[in-house]
């Protein structure tokens, strides 16, 4: 419990619950961990598969149960990190358990904030979340909706908490299909990228992991470029393209292939996919 004249930061002194110790869960314990976002033992999971349990038992050392009860208990914060398949019976078992003291951030894909809250009960506080895969390696892209009744001390708390793992931006809830779509949804079309990069290097020479290193490395230094330079990614193309040079013929071939499209209605499939499945 935490007294009045308490100045430390919100999130310090927090207990977390993570309902689920899959993959994602581990990603963001880790990511807390690292960045001191939480400490060790204000850290707690439950997951009913054992291997999900001991992986991340082994992997961070936070407290892991078997079941979800002992895990509510002790939290202020508890992370929903269930396949959106496991959602229903999640809140079953945690509507008696949950009540208004507690934040609940969810990071099920495609589970709406009213299905949250119409399982949790009223006046629940519910965040909801899309992070991606990069959060693995604490590179994730995260978006965030707040549901109602959400306090600006619990934004900062989960701001914090998806910094430890990435960027992150809030939206309204309807834009989380379309941040599905783009963030959720694009490290696959960019490892596509990666590898068609690699495969033309093969085809001019080179051998297949220097031609994968320099494809991989060279998106990873592209997107610093435009993230830590603020430029518009047309102005850095542009300074990369000399006349009559290399690079433009390379765009042209690209511009020509309609790579642009391809791209925009990579993102629209998926979001309108994203739209049909929740
Ligand atoms: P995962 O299968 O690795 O982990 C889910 C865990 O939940 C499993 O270990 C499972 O045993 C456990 N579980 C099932 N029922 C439970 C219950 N009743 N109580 C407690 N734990 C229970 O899945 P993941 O990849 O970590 O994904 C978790 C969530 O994150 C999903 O809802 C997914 O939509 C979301 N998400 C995942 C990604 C991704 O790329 N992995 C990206 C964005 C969002």
């Amino acid at each position: 419990t935490r007294s009045s004249e308490d100045t430390r930061p919100a999130s310090v002194g927090r207990r977390w619950g993570f309902i689920g110790a899959g993959k994602m869960a581990t990603a963001l314990v880790q990511g807390m961990l690292r960045s001191g976002a939480a400490e060790r033992p204000e850290i707690a999971a439950s997951d009913p598969l054992e291997a999900a349990r001991t992986s991340l038992g082994v992997e961070t050392g936070v407290a892991v149960f078997p079941e979800n009860p002992p895990v509510v208990e002790v939290s202020d914060i508890l992370v929903l990190a269930v396949k959106p398949q496991s959602m229903r019976k999640v809140l079953a078992e945690l509507r008696p358990l949950v009540g208004p003291e507690h934040l609940v951030i969810s990071i099920a894909a495609g589970v709406p904030i009213s299905t949250l809250v119409a399982g949790l009960g009223p006046d629940r506080r519910v965040v909801r979340v899309m992070p991606n895969t990069p959060a693995l390696l604490g590179e994730g892209a995260s978006a965030y909706a707040l549901g109602p009744g959400v306090a600006a001390a619990d934004q900062d708390l989960v701001e914090r908490f998806l910094t430890s793992v990435g960027r992150v931006v809030r939206v309204p809830e309807a834009l989380l299909d379309a941040v599905t779509g783009l963030s959720g949804s694009g490290p696959a079309f960019v490892y596509l990228m990666i590898e068609a990069l690699s495969d033309g290097g093969v085809r001019v020479g080179l051998p297949r992991d220097i031609a994968t290193t320099l494809a991989a490395q060279t998106v990873l230094g592209a997107a610093r470029m435009v993230l830590e330079t603020g430029l518009h990614p047309g102005v850095l193309k542009d300074q990369v393209t000399s006349p009559g040079g290399t690079t433009i013929a390379g765009v042209h071939a690209l511009e020509a292939r309609g790579v642009r499209g391809a791209l925009i209605d990579a993102v629209e499939a998926a979001t309108a996919r994203s739209a049909e499945l929740s």
